[in-house]
């Protein structure tokens, strides 16, 4: 395994042509320690050789300095500052996350160069609130050319749900999937308030099998399996703090995915009140946020 830089590490896998890439990351932000500690005890087996890679593999901790002291971030949310122009050159004045997110674009480019492919990267998080779905998986902004092929894989790893972006930002799947052309989900693998253990064991297994196994194990199921029950979800509204008069005029301390009927007022603002006219389900409401900034999401179920 070599160290590409501080918290990157590249697997080169088995000798084989034409094996696509993976890329695991986690640690983005520094306080969601579950994932973290997840990927460490992967690049521990990797390392020990207990574990054999079946394919390429570049493993990410994201943020070492907020890792190290385990909050979110140290200056600003490194996971708003990936481009799709990557600026090869520091920029003057440029805040610790920018200067990690232009390494980590950095060294992703250099691993699309030694595959064939970037066939899938998975960003691992832990949501701040707990969630109805406890686990759930988002997808970046996309063309709608992927999500179904990935559904029974998701469901086996233990997420519950999936939702369709909407509105793009500048995350590292955002990224991953407009400049290297790879299948890209942000993973939500639970709440800050939960232990990390046992409950990551199904994960862990996944994530073992994902790496270690030689099965074409992104293919469809199988005709005759059931279909998996994730549920899947779409961006409908992005909630905007635009002054300081705003405020939620729902419990933002309402867990992930609860439900809002048609004429449920949600949010207050100087210009007036925002009512849904369809039923709607709330995510990462928090009005503690800067203005001009997301304070929320509004989502519709698409099944
Ligand atoms: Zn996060």
């Amino acid at each position: 395994m070599e160290t590409w830089c501080e918290g990157v590490y590249f697997e080169p896998g088995p000798n084989k042509p034409n094996l696509a890439g993976i890329i695991l990351s986690c640690g983005i932000h520094g306080d969601e320690t579950g994932p973290i500690h997840l990927l460490q005890r992967l690049h521990n087996e990797l390392q020990l050789a207990a574990l054999a890679p079946s394919r390429p593999l570049l493993l990410i901790f994201g943020n070492p300095d907020a890792i190290r002291h385990q909050q979110r971030y140290v200056d600003s949310n490194l996971n708003r500052l990936f481009t799709r122009t990557p600026s090869p050159q520091p920029v003057a004045g440029e805040s610790r996350e920018a200067a990690r997110a232009r390494q980590l674009m950095q060294v992703c480019q250099r691993f699309q160069q030694q595959v064939p492919q970037v066939d899938l990267h998975l960003d691992l998080h832990s949501t701040i609130k707990r969630s109805c779905i406890e686990r759930f998986a988002l997808t970046p902004v996309h063309s709608g050319h992927y999500s179904d092929r990935w559904l029974g894989q998701l469901w086996q790893a233990g997420f519950g749900g999936l939702v369709h972006q909407t509105r793009r930002a500048n995350t590292f799947s955002q990224f991953s999937l407009d400049v290297l052309g790879a299948d890209s989900f942000t993973l939500e693998c639970g709440s800050l308030q939960q232990s990390d253990e046992p409950h990551d064991q199904r994960l862990w297994h996944w994530l073992v099998n994902l790496v270690g196994s030689e099965v074409a194990w992104h293919t469809k199921e199988p005709g005759g399996r059931q279909q998996p029950a994730l549920r899947q979800f779409t961006v409908a509204e992005e909630i905007i703090r635009a002054s300081d008069q705003f405020r939620f005029l729902v419990d933002e301390g309402l867990p992930n995915f609860s439900q809002h009927p048609p004429g449920t007022a949600i949010y207050q603002e100087a210009r007036g009140t925002f009512t849904i006219d369809e039923e709607r389900f709330s995510l990462f409401l928090n009005s503690r946020v800067e203005t001009g900034q997301r304070a929320g999401l509004l989502l519709k179920h698409l099944q």
